[in-house]
């Protein structure tokens, strides 16, 4: 069995602020996951990057997105190319299909951030084409502020044929672990066929307090803003 955190964000996403080294650092010495999956929102530049360097921190790296699909936010898996954002759910499922990758819904039904109905999942898995794409969905996201979508998300999974996943979404490298799916094997060919045969396990709930994710958030926010002015500023100096 082993452990994998299928949703992180990294400095390469709008809204990220640890830097690929960083987060594989912390991941290698502090957690027990040995695979993670980097998916910047519309951005795959850092999952590349961190792929690249994986091996030199023992670990292994799944190449992803979190895609703004116009009905939602998206996780697409296996990919080696971005996807265009601002396309429907059907249209962006049917990419990554012909691209060769998996997807996974992240924080289905939630509020207040961009998400998929468990609706809109449903006429999906009634699909012939969008079910053979669509693996899998969060039961849990650690990064949610009401959580009572996680319980509906995960209601919903054990009705239907879809695989069950946990993240941290982590948009700090400590909260790396907070949410985390096990499965039989420890290669990405055997994480990948977990995935695609609902054969995931999820293992891992370990949510951060709510006031540790926004206080370090701001915190490095704050300390990344300073970063980009003095870096304008010594360039406008230049
Ligand atoms: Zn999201
Ligand atoms: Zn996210």
């Amino acid at each position: 069995m082993a452990y994998a955190d299928l949703h992180i964000h990294s400095s390469f996403s709008s809204d990220g602020t640890s830097d690929i080294e960083t987060i594989l650092r912390y991941t290698a010495e502090q957690t027990d996951l040995s695979i993670i999956a980097i998916t910047d929102h519309n951005e795959i530049a850092g999952a590349l990057l961190a792929e690249k360097l994986a091996p030199t921190y023992g670990l292994q790296v799944v190449t992803g997105s979190e895609v703004s699909t116009s009905e939602g936010h998206l996780l697409a898996l296996f990919i080696r190319e971005r996807v265009p954002a601002g396309m429907p759910l059907y249209e962006t499922l049917m990419y990554v299909k012909k691209m060769g990758g998996t997807c996974i819904v992240p924080h289905p039904g939630a509020r207040f951030t961009s998400s998929v109905s468990l609706t809109k999942i449903h006429t999906m898995l009634a699909d012939a084409q969008a079910s053979q794409v669509l693996s899998g969905m969060e039961i849990f996201n650690a990064g949610l502020l009401r959580t009572n979508s996680n319980a509906q998300a995960a209601n919903f999974a054990l009705e239907h044929e879809i695989g069950m996943v946990a993240s941290s979404d982590a948009h700090i490298y400590r909260c790396i672990g907070n949410g985390a799916t096990g499965f039989v094997g420890s290669t990405l060919d055997e994480l990948r066929h977990a995935l695609e045969m609902h054969q995931t396990h999820i293992l891992r709930h370990y949510p951060d307090s709510t006031r540790n994710i926004i206080g370090g958030w701001l915190y490095h926010r704050l300390v990344r803003s300073s970063r980009q002015v003095l870096k304008r500023t010594s360039v406008q100096a230049t």
